[in-house]
């Protein structure tokens, strides 16, 4: 009988979602046994015209990463779709936008006027010159793919049908995922494949907070020694373990509260909330201040909130494109 057929393409990521599958170690060899890889350009030499090429629905399943940025993505995730039965959204870039997503705080021109502009210390362009689409050059036309102004999701580009979340998804899911897809015991269209209780309802730490949590004080992780047996938030560090699906290590730990990191929302919300940074900054707003709170005032209370660097990129660090904000505002229409 023939073997399923399985495509990996890499979108906008930083490629370690592509890792993520190498980690599967001797895994890969069980996976290898019983599917066909017939496309997965990062690690062999396919070309778009050997999808092209292929009958629609000939795919199982497409694994796409990253989120989409530029035509040639948002072409290549077409042609998948076309081609495969399923297609899984894989890694927080797919998933929500990601961290490439945070380019949605800007425009095109800011970021190209940064990467390449003078506002670039390392870059000498005198005549400013920024990529291009067509580049007419004596050899003949140079193209490149057109980069979006907004970075989008997968699924506000193409149908997905499942989510495997985590920069990167960790390996137990990874194999959790092409077990139910190989036995046909597949989850609900649209599921995410991870446990729904939050990160907080699995973390050990749980255990250490007091009845009443209260803090005064916002302390960056860089610059603090934190209790590895205390809860984050206890000792003032933002941590969006309450806003963020469980799931990222078997144990139940976050992957990150293990090495004593706070966890920063890469497997997404779980079901019942809606906007992870919002929902973050409403827990927040209610343990801060509590203790003496008859002497906070509004005063105190935005003070402490100043002490928050970069607050849209720690309540939206992957999850911005899909958020209620999606991106912001310019004044140039998009
Ligand atoms: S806030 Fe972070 S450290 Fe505290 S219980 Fe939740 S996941 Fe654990
Ligand atoms: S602890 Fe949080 S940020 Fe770290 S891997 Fe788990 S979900 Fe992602």
């Amino acid at each position: 009988m023939a073997k399923p057929k399985v495509a990996f393409y890499w979108c906008a990521s930083c490629g370690g979602c592509e890792e993520a599958i190498v980690d599967l170690n001797e895994d890969i060899l069980k996976v290898v046994e019983l599917v066909d890889i017939v496309f997965w350009p990062c690690a062999m030499d396919f070309k778009y015209s050997d999808v092209r090429e292929m009958k629609d629905g000939e795919l199982t399943v497409a694994f796409i990463n990253g989120a989409i940025r530029t035509d040639e993505q948002e072409e290549m995730a077409h042609l998948l779709r076309k081609k495969a039965q399923m297609v899984v959204a894989f890694g927080a870039c797919s998933h929500m936008g990601g961290i490439p997503g945070l380019g949605n705080f800007c425009d095109k021109e800011s970021i190209f006027e940064s990467s390449y502009g003078k506002s670039c210390p390392s870059v000498d362009n005198p005549n400013n010159v920024v990529p291009q689409k067509i580049s007419k050059m004596p050899e003949g036309e140079l193209t490149l793919p057109g980069f979006h102004n907004t970075v989008k999701s997968l699924d506000q580009v193409i149908d997905v049908d499942y989510y495997l979340p985590g920069c990167a998804p960790p390996k137990h899911l990874i194999m959790t995922a092409l077990n139910a897809i190989l036995s046909g015991e597949l989850p609900e269209k649209g599921s995410v494949i991870a446990p729904e209780k939050s990160l907080c309802d699995t973390c050990e730490r749980n255990d250490s907070k007091p009845e009443k949590l209260s803090i005064n004080e916002i302390k960056r992780i860089s610059l603090t020694e934190v209790d590895p047996k205390k809860c984050f938030l206890e000792e003032g560090v933002i941590c969006l373990g309450p806003v963020t699906r469980s799931g990222c290590s078997e144990e139940g730990d976050g992957r990150c509260i293990t090495v004593n990191m706070p966890c920063r929302g890469c497997f997404g919300p779980p079901p019942e909330v809606k906007d992870m940074g919002g929902k973050m900054i409403s827990a927040l707003a209610s343990i801060v201040g509590l203790e003496g709170e008859e002497n906070m005032s509004e005063e105190d209370v935005n003070k402490l909130m100043d002490q928050i660097v970069d607050p849209a990129g720690t309540f939206y660090r992957f999850s911005l494109p899909t958020s209620l904000l999606r991106r912001k505002r310019m004044d140039k229409k998009e």
